[in-house]
């Protein structure tokens, strides 16, 4: 075994790869003995356990032998390490992302696989296929040569494909088979010896295969707009506040925020910087890559969910190899892209839970990587919102760390919507035991008339909620979960009730078990059901429905919106998804049809979360130059949150809310740390979550934290899995109680589970 020498010191370069084996956390030594050349940010191929796998390369250390005296020493460190066997791709992170995702992964508490497996695109890691990796074999067709064609019979389509191949001199066979020619007709002229196969190497046409095709949208986004008073200021303030600070643009809904967005974004393609642009939903992107495409023109790409592995890669190679300036429109996973020359990111919704991952771990919140990546780069971030979280707003108003810019006028001089709270005790006391209120059917049968149109709010999925007894009030559960059954129906009429959560199949039964009524009915309302509803009312009106079921499809989110902005429908039905940022021109009407549903949900902040929706959607219609109408359903009007939103006034909302939180320490004035504990076995899940207390009891007491519980986590089970937690709070700005070794992990045993949320949402 050769080793290198220098100043005749004998030495050799061993390679930290990272690979994806489950539990462990630490790289795994390698060496280069064949000289290959690979650097930290290459992904190579190893074996390991004569398995063939993808790893990172994320430390390259120089091991000099001075040390080890003896030659058998030498022998033995030569060959104790493997050889990697070859470089996959070069290059797919630079040295400062590892440092940078080292340190959130000490933050998030996660093994650094599994923060780096959250941020590179998936398959980078992992098993080896031959087959999807880099080059393909595919078949390219050519003519024979020395044949003289014009003494040939063909048949027309024969004739077709020769003329084809004539025009280009030659081509793949994926591409007569996409122009609608079968292999039969390919085979029978090869039969013939007319035409010549050949396997070769084809690279990847990848620019043509964008995950969402980008046709233009038919609303007018082509015109480039004067700027507004408000706008021109707001640009001009977030530039001068230079690069490194953060903003919050709180701009009402249709205050021209994208613009701005826009104009900041093509001030730093002229300064040769890229762009993140972080909305919360998918169903969102397709909106904003048709805005900035339009005005940029090129190199406008996405990062999400819906977006292929291959894609994905893709746009990895554009991030890190790419010299012109980009913009990237992503999820919140794109916010770990390690982008080139970044000069801005902007979240857009900055207030949208979606920003937020419960699980699994890391439990990372977009925004405060966000933030973090600022502190540590030269980049200028934006948050904008209509309906700040009070999370942000609160680094404005009390932590004075991220300045404000306000847009108080919408673009359109229309008047705002006007906001109508419908007591439905009223409506059931005079008689009407409809889900549609008088008033609601009133504006509704306006519509198409006034050739407008009306987007509904059902805060839940399916098709009628569950099943329960009106005269016992017996509810059919999930014999997993403890959540009620869900009744769904499918096209052909078929009714079967569905956990959402642990997507169990039960069949209906039309009588109560308890006490044998059959008053026995599904209960509460879903989006199916108010589909239904308005079917049977309104018959004339054309209806789109537009929740996880039907928009779960490929570009499902954006046939529907596109068919509902072409006026194919009348009234978009939907879930939450429906009030998040829909420009819509002709949307008059929006209405909720049970606020209840969202007010009483056990989040952090769950009437923070109600109001921002309630505000969203009121801002959702009228947004041309036609004037909107909001309609609220409730049984509960004098609720406060129902009593800020008919005053409109959110920032009294944070003022009054704020003030109550400071005082009390509640989240955002506190940290919170929750510690999800789940298991099959429910003594043994419940005996770790006292073990991890008594654990953690010290540590909490010596940082003057909190610590709640061990108790059943809300929903206490899910699926076959009994659920415990552990809530942890302290100061704010304070570490959190946790130990920075695995002490903890050393208490959990395999079979149960540990999550731990920082900041979480829902508790
Ligand atoms: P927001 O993002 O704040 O909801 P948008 O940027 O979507 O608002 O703007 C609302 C509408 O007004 C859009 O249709 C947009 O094209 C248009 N718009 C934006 N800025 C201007 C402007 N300065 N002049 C005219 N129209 C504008
Ligand atoms: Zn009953
Ligand atoms: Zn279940």
């Amino acid at each position: 075994m050769k080793l290198a020498t220098n100043n005749s010191t004998e030495y050799f370069i061993k390679l930290g790869v990272l690979l994806d084996l489950g539990r462990y956390s630490n790289s795994f030594d390698y060496r280069d003995k064949k000289n290959l050349g690979a650097e930290i940010g290459d992904i190579v191929l190893v074996s390991l356990k004569g398995r063939l796998v993808k790893g990172l390369v994320v430390d390259k250390v120089k091991v000099c032998l001075d040390s080890y005296s003896s030659e058998v020493n030498k022998l033995r460190l030569g060959s104790e390490y493997l050889d990697i066997e070859k470089i996959i791709q070069k290059n797919v992170m630079q040295i400062w992302w590892r440092d940078w995702l080292r340190s959130l992964a000490l933050f998030y508490k996660v093994t650094d696989l599994r923060m780096f497996k959250t941020a590179l695109p998936a398959g980078y890691l992992g098993k080896f296929n031959k087959n999807s990796e880099g080059l393909q074999k595919h078949i390219w067709i050519s003519l024979k040569e020395v044949i003289d064609f014009s003494n040939i019979k063909f048949t027309p389509k024969q004739l077709l494909i020769i003329n084809e191949i004539k025009k280009k001199g030659g081509l793949w066979q994926t591409e007569l088979i996409k122009a609608g020619y079968t292999y039969n007709s390919i085979n029978s002229l090869h039969k013939k010896n007319l035409i010549a196969k050949q396997k070769r190497k084809k690279e990847r046409d990848l620019d043509t295969d964008f995950c969402i095709k980008n046709e233009i949208n038919k609303l007018d986004i082509s015109t480039i707009p004067e700027l507004t008073l408000e706008q021109s200021m707001a640009i001009e303030k977030i530039e001068a506040i230079g690069s490194g600070n953060v903003s919050l643009l709180w701009g009402e809904t249709g205050s021209g925020k994208t613009e701005v967005y826009v104009r900041l974004a093509q001030n730093q393609i002229l300064k040769k910087n890229s762009c993140l642009i972080l909305a919360p939903e998918i169903g969102l992107i397709p909106q904003l890559v048709d805005r900035f495409k339009n005005r940029l023109k090129k190199n406008v790409f996405e990062y999400h969910s819906n977006c292929t592995k291959k894609y994905k890669k893709f746009v990895w190679k554009k991030v890190t190899s790419e010299e012109e300036p980009i913009i990237i429109i992503g999820t919140r996973s794109a916010i770990f892209l390690p982008i080139k020359k970044l000069g801005l990111i902007v979240i857009d919704e900055e207030h949208d839970t979606s920003y937020k991952q419960d699980s699994p771990m890391p439990c990372y919140d977009a925004r405060e990587v966000a933030l973090d990546r600022v502190r540590k780069n030269n980049i200028k971030l934006i948050f904008g919102s209509a309906t700040p979280s009070m999370n942000i707003w609160k680094k404005v108003n009390y932590d004075k760390t991220i300045t404000m810019l306000r847009m108080r006028n919408r673009i359109s001089s229309t008047q705002k919507p006007e906001i109508k709270i419908v007591d439905m005790r009223e409506e059931f006391k005079n008689g009407n035991k409809k889900i549609l209120s008088a008033e609601l059917l009133g504006s509704l049968q306006n519509l198409k008339s006034n050739s407008e149109q009306a987007i509904i709010l059902v805060p839940r999925r399916g098709y009628n909620g569950f099943l329960s007894c009106r005269n016992c009030g017996y509810v059919v559960n999930c014999p997993n979960c403890d959540t009620a059954l869900s009744v769904h129906t499918n096209a052909g009429g078929g009714r079967w009730l569905s956990c959402h959560w642990c997507d169990l199949k039960r069949r209906i039964i039309n009588h109560c078990p308890d006490c044998n009524s059959n008053a026995f009915k599904p209960f509460g309302i879903g989006t199916q059901k108010v589909v239904e509803v308005l079917n049977h009312e309104l018959p004339d009106l054309k209806i789109l429905r537009f929740d996880r079921d039907t928009t779960s499809k490929k570009d499902g989110h954006r046939k529907i919106l596109t068919a509902f902005s072409e006026g194919k429908a009348d009234l978009l039905v939907g879930t939450q998804m429906l009030a998040k940022g829909i420009d819509i021109a002709n949307v008059t009407l929006s209405v909720v049809i049970a606020a209840d549903g969202l007010l009483h949900r056990p989040d952090i902040a769950s009437e923070e979360k109600s109001l921002q929706l309630f505000l969203q959607l009121a801002g959702r219609s009228g947004r041309a130059n036609k004037k909107g109408k909001v309609i609220f359903q409730t049984y509960q009007t004098n609720h406060p949150v129902i009593d800020y939103l008919r005053k409109r006034d959110y920032e009294k909302f944070l003022l009054e809310n704020s003030t109550l939180r400071k005082e009390s320490n509640l989240f955002p004035f506190c940290r919170v740390c929750l510690l999800k504990i789940s298991g099959i076995d429910y003594d043994l899940t419940e005996k770790v979550a006292n073990k991890l207390s008594l654990y953690l009891k010290p540590l909490c007491a010596s940082k003057k934290w909190n610590l709640i519980g061990p108790a059943p986590s809300l929903i206490s089970k899910i699926g076959k899995k009994y659920r415990w937690q552990l809530l942890l709070y302290g100061e704010d700005n304070s570490d959190l109680p946790l130990p920075s070794n695995n002490d903890l992990w050393d208490i959990v045993p395999n079979n149960v589970f540990l999550t731990i949320d920082i900041n979480p949402v829902e508790i």
